[in-house]
C-alpha cells in the first residue's frame, strides 16, 4: 500500500500544503481512503479524531473539485460542490481550518456555518458562493430554508462522526439535508463506530462502499505512559503536586467523577498555588470555552474536569492526564488518556485508585488488554503546604491519615466523589458507549511521529447565548 503523499500524485497547489503542514508519510487511514475516494467510490469508514481523517477525505476531494477552480468573482461559478457535515460547532470549526490549509494554494472556496453564532456573517460569505461547506446540520438547514445555500451541485457529500450525530439526533436532519443533494454523488462515511445504525444510514445513502477500518476505538496509543498509583483520598492531592514537581510538568488535565468533586479540588489546587480552572457542567458554555482558551495560552496550568465537560473538545497535546478519579466507565478511561500522546507527543496518564476502586481498574485491564500493576507513591519529606483535613501537612501526619483513611470512609461512604456521575443534559452522553463489533488489532502509529497537532478552536467561537449543551451545534 501506498504511504507516501508523494506517490499519490496531488495537484502541485495540494502537494506543496501537505508538505508545509510537514507530513512526512501518510495515516493509515489516508493510506486507505485517499485512493479510494480519488477513484470515485463511496467509502464507510472508521476511524476517530486524531486519526489524520481529515486529510483522508478533504485532500481527495480537493483534488477531484479542482476542475472546477476557477477566478471568476461571480458566484454562480462558486456553487457548493463538497458538503461536510459535523456534529458539533467545535469539530465543524476545526475541520473547516484543516480544509482552508489544505486548499491554500488552490482558488477553491470553503466556509462553515453552525449554529450559536449571528447568520449574517455566514450569508455574505455562502452569497458570495463556496466550493467546500463545512457544516452542522441544524444551522445548514436554517440557511437552506434561508435559500443562502443551494445544494443542487453537490458532487461529494462527508457524514463526519456520524455516530455522534446520531446520537445527538441529528438523524432528521440529516434526511433532510441529504434530500436536497444531487442523487448522483459521492458519499463518504466516517464513524467511530459501526453500530447497526449506522450500518442502516450506510445502507440508505451509500452505494457499493468501500469499507475501511484503522483503528478500534478502545486502543490507548502507543505513545501513553500509563501508571496506575495506590494512593489513599486524602493523599491524592499531595501526590499530584509530587508527580507535576518531579515530572517538571507544568500542565495538565485532571480528570474526576462529579461536577461537585471538580469544583472542589480546583477550589483546592487554585489554593495550594496551581493556576486552575474547573470544566464541568454547570459552566456555560462561555465559561468553558474561556477556561480552554486559557489553559490553551498557558494561563491555566490544570484544568480540572468530568468526563461530560471535556468528552467533545479536541484538544490534542496535553502533556499529562490525571485520573484522580478512575472513571466509572472503562471507556471514558480511554477517552480521558486519548488526550495526552496524540498525534506524535509522547504523553502521561497517571490513575490514582483507591481500594474502593479494584473493580473499576478491573474493568480498565480488561477493556485496554494490558494487565496493570499499581505502584505505590514514594512520598518526598519536603511537601508543598497542602491542607488536609483543615492542617498543614506533615510527613507524620500523612502516616497516622493514611492508616485512619479506611474507618473514615466507613463512617461516610457518601462521599461526593465516590457517587456516580449525575445524568448528564448534553444528549450525546445521555447515551451509552457503543463498542465496535469489530476487534481488530489498532492500525500501527507509525505516522504518529511525524503529526503536529494544528487545531485549535478558532476566534470563530463566540457564543452569543449561553447554553449547557455545549456540544449541540444549535
Ligand atoms: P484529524 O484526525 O483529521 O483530526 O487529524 C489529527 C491531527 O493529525 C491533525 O492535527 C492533523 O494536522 C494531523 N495529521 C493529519 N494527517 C497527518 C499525517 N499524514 N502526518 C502527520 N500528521 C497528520
Amino acid at each position: 500500500m501506498t504511504t507516501s503523499f508523494s506517490e499519490l500524485s496531488l495537484a502541485p497547489s495540494l502537494a506543496k500544503a501537505v508538505a508545509e503542514m510537514g507530513y512526512e508519510s501518510m495515516t493509515p487511514i489516508q493510506a486507505q481512503a485517499i485512493p479510494m475516494v480519488l477513484q470515485g467510490r463511496d467509502v464507510m469508514g472508521a476511524a476517530q479524531t486524531g486519526t489524520g481523517k481529515t486529510a483522508a477525505f478533504s485532500l481527495p476531494l480537493l483534488q477531484r473539485l479542482l476542475k472546477h477552480e476557477n477566478t471568476s468573482t461571480s458566484p454562480a461559478r462558486h456553487p457548493v460542490r463538497a458538503l461536510v457535515l459535523l456534529p458539533t460547532r467545535e469539530l465543524a470549526d476545526q475541520v473547516a481550518q484543516q480544509v482552508k490549509l489544505y486548499a491554500k494554494y488552490t482558488n477553491l472556496r470553503s466556509a462553515v456555518v453552525f449554529g450559536g453564532m449571528d447568520m449574517k456573517p455566514q450569508t455574505i460569505e455562502l452569497k458570495k458562493g463556496v466550493e467546500v461547506l463545512v457544516a452542522t446540520p441544524g444551522r445548514l438547514l436554517d440557511h437552506i430554508e434561508a435559500k443562502n445555500a443551494v445544494l443542487n451541485q453537490v458532487e461529494y457529500v462527508v457524514l463526519d462522526e456520524a455516530d455522534r450525530m446520531l446520537d445527538i439526533g441529528f438523524l432528521p436532519d440529516l434526511q433532510r439535508i441529504l434530500s436536497f443533494l444531487p442523487k448522483q454523488r459521492t458519499t463518504l462515511l466516517f464513524s467511530a463506530t459501526f453500530s447497526s445504525e449506522i450500518k442502516r444510514l450506510a445502507g440508505s445513502y451509500l452505494q457499493d462502499p468501500v469499507t475501511i477500518e484503522v483503528a478500534r476505538s478502545n486502543a490507548t496509543a502507543s505513545t501513553v505512559e500509563q501508571h496506575f498509583y495506590s494512593v489513599g483520598e486524602d493523599d491524592k492531592r499531595h501526590a499530584l503536586h509530587q508527580i507535576l514537581r518531579q515530572r517538571g510538568m507544568k500542565q495538565a488535565f485532571v480528570f474526576v467523577n462529579s461536577k461537585l468533586g471538580c469544583a472542589r479540588l480546583a477550589r483546592s489546587l487554585e489554593r495550594e498555588g496551581l493556576k486552575t480552572a474547573a470544566l464541568h457542567g454547570d459552566k456555560s458554555q462561555d465559561e468553558r470555552l474561556k477556561a480552554l482558551d486559557a489553559f490553551k495560552k498557558g494561563e491555566v496550568d490544570l484544568l480540572v474536569c468530568t468526563d461530560v465537560a471535556a468528552r467533545g473538545l479536541d484538544i490534542k497535546d496535553v502533556p499529562a492526564v490525571f485520573n484522580f478519579d478512575v472513571p466509572f466507565n472503562a471507556e471514558d478511561y480511554v477517552h480521558r488518556i486519548g488526550r495526552t500522546g496524540r498525534a506524535g507527543a509522547s504523553g502521561l496518564a497517571v490513575s490514582f485508585v483507591s481500594g474502593k476502586d479494584a473493580r473499576l481498574v478491573a474493568d480498565i485491564e480488561k477493556l485496554i488488554k494490558t494487565k496493570i500493576d499499581l505502584e505505590a507513591v514514594e512520598f518526598e519529606e519536603d511537601q508543598p503546604n497542602i491542607r488536609r483535613q483543615g492542617r498543614i501537612n506533615d510527613g507524620r501526619r500523612m502516616y497516622a491519615e493514611r492508616d485512619e483513611a479506611p474507618r473514615r470512609e466507613e463512617r461516610a461512604p457518601q462521599r461526593d466523589y465516590a457517587r456516580p456521575a449525575p445524568v448528564s443534559r448534553d444528549p450525546f452522553f445521555d447515551k451509552p458507549y457503543e463498542a465496535p463489533e469489530s476487534t481488530e488489532a489498532a492500525a500501527p502509529a507509525t505516522w504518529e511521529a511525524t503529526a503536529r497537532p494544528t487545531n485549535r478552536v478558532s476566534a470563530n467561537i463566540k457564543p452569543k447565548r449561553k447554553v449547557a449543551a455545549l456540544f449541540k451545534s444549535e
